[in-house]
């Protein structure tokens, strides 16, 4: 029959703004901004930086290396490496980033960035609200607007938290097992060189002297 999908369609629609007032599920408009729904966990907006335990300095874990620099394809990201180095997350001395910027108005939220990370170092932030009355320099995010902590990340991506926190702790626990194994080796070598050098040096026979 012909306009039965209307109807169908308006009895939908009749159906939820009657059960609206009944039920919270069928209310699908919020009052924002003093009510807001829950992101889902995958939703993502603009990067930041993660930082482990307190000091956003101390901990970042960046290290410089410049990839998500090179990779982003619109090249919103600019980075100038430290001239020193600290520890990093199982204690190897790294690069930092003395300057570390991102221009949220150039970023196309694509995420190539955190993808090609190889320190966990980078994650996509769920923080929308940023309009700016400028356009330039306050859209302009430095390191320290962008550095956020672990406990942040695992507030806004909690699953995915606590999978990166895995592999990190996964991976540090291999570097420590690579490291003890070599401090073993080392330590075997040295007390075989010891007994080697301690052992009494044959004297020759008269017999085999003179022939
Ligand atoms: S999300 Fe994409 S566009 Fe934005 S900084 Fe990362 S790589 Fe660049
Ligand atoms: S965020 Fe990751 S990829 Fe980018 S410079 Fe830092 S360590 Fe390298």
């Amino acid at each position: 029959m012909i306009g039965m999908g209307i109807l169908k369609g308006m009895a939908v629609t009749l159906r939820n703004f009657a059960g609206s007032y009944f039920e919270k599920d069928r209310l699908i408009t919020v009052q924002y901004p003093e009510e807001r729904s829950p992101l889902p966990e995958n939703y993502r907006n603009f990067p930041f930086l993660i930082f482990d335990g307190n000091d956003p300095q101390a901990g970042l874990r960046c290290v410089a290396c410049q990839i998500c620099e090179k990779e982003c394809p619109p090249q919103c990201i600019y980075i100038t490496k430290s001239k020193d180095k600290k520890p990093d997350y199982i204690g190897k001395p790294q690069f930092y980033p003395a300057i570390f910027d991102i221009d949220i108005s150039v970023c196309m939220s694509c995420q190539i960035c955190v993808e090609v990370c190889p320190f966990e170092a980078i994650k996509m932030d769920k923080d929308f609200e940023l309009s700016k009355r400028e356009r330039f320099d306050n859209l302009l995010f430095r390191k320290e607007q962008l550095s956020k902590s672990n406990d942040y990340y695992h507030k806004i991506h909690p699953v995915e938290a606590a999978a990166v926190d895995k592999n990190l702790a996964d991976a540090a626990a291999v570097a420590e097992a690579k490291k003890k194994a070599a401090a073993e080796a080392a330590a075997k070598a040295a007390a075989a060189k010891a007994a080697a050098a301690a052992a009494p040096t044959p004297v020759a026979s008269p017999e085999s002297t003179s022939s």
